[in-house]
């Protein structure tokens, strides 16, 4: 590797290069940039771009034109336009790109960008004035292979993927073909697994199997340097876990073994409401200790007017009369959301055998919401609000997310400062919240989590209106993120951002806590010239030594 032959001022330099420091005339250090507008700093060369497609020869396509799509995303609030995008078809393709911009050294300024389906929130897949890889081209030319032992446990059964495939086309084929599906998933399936794996991958399921990037035997990584690595958790382990919620900072991952089970046929999907926080979170902490359900979820709902949202259409519930009537007084109220699945063979007993689940539990009394769904409408459910979304003109919206990770001894006092005072109507969209369980999440990926067992996902999920100047409009919902974030601060609760997003290296420092240095050893062994994944904004390619 590069960094080994190097000598120490030169890795000093590069040290405090892709930090984004400056130097005297001597090389001393003097100061630290905000990376605030940091991708827009660099402008590479129009004859260093176009010299990659003159020097270089792909299997796919190295495209000039149609470029805008790249510059936008699920969040639709950064636009940063590219000078090209690369249609790879093999994983030469990807790693030809990047070790010939790597060959042409730190003046070059030209960064490269994995990007998946685009549903990032703040630019995190885009490249200012650099290159897009469009991971699902390679996606579309890559097989999967299904690797099944029905005899043995299942971790030797896993399908041997495509970064560029999308999750969906994963549950298809795996239950076409095999009846197998994987064991933890996204609430939103039209994600890439690149994508994911390169976060978290957070759903319902995580408290009994981890997250996605716990799910995962073996991966093959194109490096900052264009080396193509295979890497597993015996095997350039160091690789391995780095790139496992490493933000695309250490390398592109091209292929990856994703872990198998047994799939159900068939899901009970329940809903049920409390009026009282502490009742909420007892039931869902009991529930993920005692693993009873498959699926453990849950969300808030804040109505001015007293009328209850949506939040129960397309379910059944045991008391219609009594469930019309409910009403929420414009209190606060916590919906627990959980599921049971189970194969055809046994429609017969599954009804007794939720009941009795549910009998443990402390919900209010009729407001318990039934459904029986196949286990693919189940996991894609949310694609269906999408397509509603989509059809009002409701989708390609302002998403001003925010997901944070909340200590389970901090929830309480999160909750009282959030609920009903910062947050006094859920209506700009769904927030999610439910704990997981920290015993069943491998610590050495690059993820981040707080310092606890068990921590809370409380994901904002909201639309702004886009000429909107009022509650539902981008910034209004941004000063109350801000809000947010500041309690989380004040009050000290050591909260930590999921998919995470900062201005300044010193907020990404404090992120990362004790795994700050280990990150940016990672960054200068496997991307010692910051090539990969600008729209991070964590380090900032150099242009110059002088
Ligand atoms: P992109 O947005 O294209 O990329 C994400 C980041 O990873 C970028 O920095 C990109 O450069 C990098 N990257 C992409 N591919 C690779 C690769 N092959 N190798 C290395 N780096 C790569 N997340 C959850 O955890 N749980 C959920 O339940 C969940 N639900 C969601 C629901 C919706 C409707 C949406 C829009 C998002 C949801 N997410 C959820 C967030 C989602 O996991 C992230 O937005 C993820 O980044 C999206 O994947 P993508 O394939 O679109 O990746």
């Amino acid at each position: 590797m590069l960094i080994k032959h190097t000598n120490h001022l030169v890795i000093e330099i590069m040290i405090a290069l892709i930090l984004g420091c400056n130097f005297d005339k001597n090389n001393k250090m003097i100061s630290n940039k905000n990376f605030a507008v940091s991708t827009t700093d660099i402008h590479p060369h129009h004859a260093t771009i176009t010299s990659l497609s003159k020097e270089l020869t792909f299997d796919g396509d190295l495209e000039f034109h149609n470029l805008h799509y790249a510059a936008k995303d699920f969040g639709n609030r950064y636009t940063h336009l590219p000078a090209a995008i690369l249609y790879p078809k093999s994983v030469s393709d990807i790693s030809s790109l990047i070790n010939h911009i790597f060959q042409m050294g730190p003046t070059s300024g030209l960064t490269v960008a994995p990007r998946g389906h685009g549903h990032s929130l703040v630019g995190q897949a885009q490249a200012h004035q650099g290159v897009i890889i469009n991971m699902e081209s390679l996606g579309k030319s890559q097989q999967m292979h299904f690797h099944i032992d029905y005899n043995k446990d299942t971790k030797s059964s896993f399908v041997d993927v495509s970064a560029g495939a999308l999750w969906i086309d994963i549950l298809h084929e795996g239950l076409k073909k095999h009846g197998f599906a994987p064991k933890s998933w996204t609430d939103y399936l039209h994600l890439t697994v690149g994508g994911t794996l390169s976060n978290a991958g957070i759903s319902g399921q995580a408290f009994r199997h981890g997250p996605q990037i716990n799910n995962v035997r073996q991966l093959e990584v194109v490096t900052g340097t264009g080396e193509i690595v295979t890497c597993t958790k015996e095997m350039n382990s160091d690789l391995f876990y780095g790139v496992l919620g490493g933000l695309g900072q250490f390398g592109i991952i091209t292929r990856a073994h994703i872990l198998l089970e047994p799939a159900p046929t068939m899901v009970k999907w329940i809903r049920v409401l409390y009026l009282d926080f502490t009742t909420f979170t007892q039931d869902q902490e009991q529930l993920i200790s005692s693993g009873s359900f498959d699926y453990v979820e849950g969300f808030v709902l804040i109505n001015r007017t007293g009328l209850l949202n949506n939040w129960r259409s397309s379910f059944k519930n045991k008391d219609p009369v009594q469930a019309d009537r409910f009403v929420s007084e414009g209190k606060t109220m916590f919906c627990l959301e959980i599921a049971k699945y189970f194969k055809h063979e046994d429609a017969d007993t599954i009804d007794q055998k939720v009941e009795k689940l549910l009998s443990k539990l402390n919900y209010n009394e009729s407001t318990l919401f039934i459904s029986k769904v196949s286990y693919v409408e189940f996991l894609d459910r949310v694609h269906v609000s999408e397509l509603k979304l989509q059809e009002k003109g409701l989708w390609d919206v302002p998403h001003p997310w925010l997901n944070i990770l909340v200590p389970k001894s901090k929830i309480h006092k999160f909750a009282s400062e959030v609920f009903g005072k910062i947050l006094t109507d859920t209506s700009n969209g769904p927030i999610l919240i439910y704990p997981v369980d920290k015993s069943r999440w491998n610590t050495k990926t690059s993820m981040v989590t707080p310092n606890e067992d068990v921590f809370y996902l409380v994901a904002f999920l909201s639309s702004a209106m886009p000429s909107s100047r009022g509650t539902d409009g981008l910034d209004y919902i941004l000063s109350q993120n801000k809000r947010i974030l500041e309690v989380c601060e004040t009050a000290n609760l050591e909260t930590k951002q999921y998919l995470p997003h900062y201005t300044t290296q010193e907020e990404w420092k404090k992120h990362f806590g004790s795994k700050w240095e280990d990150f940016v050893r990672r960054k200068l062994t496997y991307d010692p010239l910051a090539i990969l994944t600008p729209g991070q904004r964590i380090f900032q390619k150099s242009t110059s030594l002088a």
